[in-house]
């Protein structure tokens, strides 16, 4: 199994989530490794969109998995003196069998796994999978068009999907754990200060913990939202199950490779 704790426990600065031209990055895999460099940063990740079997533009297609081996071969020896580079990749949980735990994925020549959510069933027509993780406003119009406006069964949904990837396994870190809390609190005002959502979050949690995943701090909206995935309130828990923990930033730009991420650990540190 591969060993995050030793990364964290060498440096700050590694990042093990990062989006790049074989998904919906918006840079090659060589400027983040370059700027990764500059920054100082000694161990980075990819992680593509893996290739899903619904219609989602932001995923990598199977065809693109060999070539984006080969470029990581080509960059290992260009870089590999300076920077340990890993081949990994952000896996969809669609449903049962349909997602980290896939035979077509566990086959894969991969240094580690994270297993994410970003979409669940459609209320009315569950083999149509829904996006529920871009911007505000598209959530809000498939809250209405998917959904009939019912953000309950959107946010039990998500958690039973986590709930889900995370018995089915065949990953080793856990993407964003409550990422749904941003937008269904949009849409209802501090729905994620409610007891049953709390409940939800950390019954997921313990679910993790005996599964023994390693869970990610997501830093991707920070400073622009003020928010980490799990949310600063769930650091105290984090901490005091002494949950291994990896911080990433989930960078779609190879400037984004820190963003957040040392004001995780600080807060990580003093909690
Ligand atoms: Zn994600
Ligand atoms: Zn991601």
């Amino acid at each position: 199994m591969f060993d995050f704790q030793h990364i964290t426990r060498e440096t700050d600065l590694y990042n093990l989530h990062t989006h790049t031209q074989f998904c919906d990055g918006h840079a090659t895999m060589e400027e983040f490794v370059t700027e990764a460099i500059d920054q100082g940063f000694t161990h980075l990740g990819f992680t593509p969109h893996s290739p899903v079997s619904v219609e989602s533009p932001c995923n990598m297609g199977r065809e693109d998995v060999q070539p984006f081996f080969d470029e990581i071969e080509r960059l290992r020896t260009a870089y590999g003196h300076r920077i340990h580079l890993y081949t990994a990749m952000e896996i969809d949980y669609i449903g049962v069998n349909d997602g980290p735990a896939n035979e077509y994925f566990r086959n894969l020549p991969l240094d580690y796994r994270i297993g994410s959510v970003h979409f669940i069933p459609d209320i009315d027509d569950p083999a149509n999978m829904v996006d529920i993780d871009g911007k505000f406003h598209g959530f809000k119009a498939r809250m209405g068009k998917n959904f009939n406006g019912d953000i309950e069964y959107v946010v039990n949904t998500f958690f039973s999907q986590m709930m889900a990837m995370v018995e089915e396994g065949g990953f080793d870190i856990v993407g964003h754990m409550d990422k749904i809390g941003f937008n269904a609190s949009q849409y209802r005002d501090a729905i994620d200060e409610e007891p049953w959502y709390d409940k939800l979050v950390i019954d997921l949690f313990e679910n993790i913990m005996d599964h023994h995943l390693t869970i990610e701090i997501n830093t991707k909206a920070w400073l622009q939202n003020n928010r980490f995935y799990p949310n600063l309130k769930y650091f105290g828990m984090l901490k005091r199950f002494n949950a291994p923990v990896v911080v990433n930033s989930d960078a779609h730009y190879p400037t984004l490779l820190n963003n957040g991420r040392l004001e995780a650990i600080r807060l990580m540190k003093v909690l």
